[in-house]
């Protein structure tokens, strides 16, 4: 059975390459006992099935490997001001990443998980693009890590996003795998479209998403759309200017239909101005967009503050002159997290908010 978990972690494995590894192993294993032994895997705890279709040596021995290697907490810390829950997990290599478990209405929660231990993008606003990219979760870490997350819930988990540590289409086979074992019956069991992947603006990956047709909401962080100035604060842009973003934005719009969210970190002085709202005209102003306006966290080292409520009024008035639906996102956890968790927060947090402005008329 040692070579059952192949060159992917058992958690996140779809039951016909669980039927296939098992077979391949010498343990003799149809779609429909496979089907039922991830669904126990992956099921809440206590939430085993009324019969059982399984032999019980089996059950016990992919139980045993679904728990080798997986990562395991070693921090938890709510914040008392608005009951954002950070875990700090610890892979079986000692590397740290964290999920933030976010309170939606009715008693239910969203997880923001990460992808990457740290992130190779540089955002200069972000904590976490300082520590540069350590590492690559794999798909069974970060399905692991919404399990224990989600077990640890005090109510119903309803959503995923991809917006913690590190850029999901850097890391783009094992976050699209994490994404459908989630939204997979004997997985997570989110439904697909309670599923956002956000991205700072990887051109290549945006398009191929795109000719894939997933089913999960994706977000492009624009922020800029001044070219000199996005390049100073996203050095990605550096590698993809605007006119290929915006090709990756039309793209998807005409892939999935409907709004493209955009997120755009407000900075005071930087990014608010009346240049801004001219230059996202002329880029796409043909593009039915939704615009998520997330301040950047205040109290920070390196100068950026959040714009006070004139200059956000009247960019956001700017932009409504537009006819762009703009969404104001709630800064979650301001006291006790890092810039980039703050982040991955916000944008969350504006997720359930969004849906629902986006269904409004
Ligand atoms: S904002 Fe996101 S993409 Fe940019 S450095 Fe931080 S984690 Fe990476």
């Amino acid at each position: 059975m040692n070579d059952v978990h192949g060159s992917e972690h058992l958690l996140a494995l779809f039951p016909d390459e669980l039927a296939a590894r098992l077979s391949a192993a010498g343990e003799p294993c149809d779609l429909r006992q496979a089907r039922s032994l991830l669904s126990r895997l992956r099921g809440h705890r206590g939430d085993a099935p009324k019969r059982e279709t399984t032999p019980r040596r089996l059950r016990e021995a992919v139980a045993a490997l679904a728990e080798a290697g997986r990562p395991v907490v070693v921090d938890e810390v709510e914040d008392p001001a608005d009951g954002f829950v950070k875990l700090l997990f610890r892979a079986a290599d000692g590397a740290l990443f964290e999920v933030v478990r976010i309170p939606l209405e009715r008693g239910r929660f969203t997880l923001c998980l990460s992808s990457q231990v740290g992130c190779g993008m540089g955002c200069v606003f972000c904590a976490t693009g300082r520590l540069g990219l350590t590492r690559n979760l794999s798909a069974g870490e970060i399905v692991a890590s919404f399990l224990t997350a989600r077990d640890g819930a005090p109510g119903p988990v309803t959503g995923a996003v991809f917006m913690g540590q590190g850029e999901p289409l850097h890391n783009y086979d094992a976050v699209l795998r994490a994404a459908r074992v989630l939204a997979d019956p004997t997985g997570g069991r989110v439904a697909a479209e309670a599923i956002t992947i956000s991205t700072v603006g990887l051109v290549p990956e945006i398009h191929r998403y795109a000719r894939e047709g997933h089913p999960f909401r994706l977000i492009v962080s624009l922020t800029s759309a001044v070219e000199a100035r996005r390049r100073a604060l996203l050095p990605i842009a550096k590698k993809h200017d605007l006119a290929a973003l915006a090709g990756a934005v039309r793209a998807v719009q005409a892939a999935r239909g409907g709004r493209v969210t955009v997120a755009w970190v407000t900075m005071a002085g930087v990014n608010c101005g009346d240049d801004e709202v001219e230059a996202l005209r002329a880029l796409l102003g043909d593009v039915p967009l939704i615009v998520n306006l997330i301040d950047v966290n205040d109290a920070r080292p390196d100068g950026f503050r959040a714009p006070d409520a004139a200059e956000l009024d009247r960019f956001r008035d700017r932009l409504a002159a537009l006819g762009v639906p703009i969404v104001r996102r709630y800064s979650g956890g301001k006291a006790r997290h890092a810039a980039c968790g703050m982040l991955a927060r916000t944008r969350l947090a504006d997720d359930a908010a969004a849906q629902q402005e986006i269904a409004a008329p």
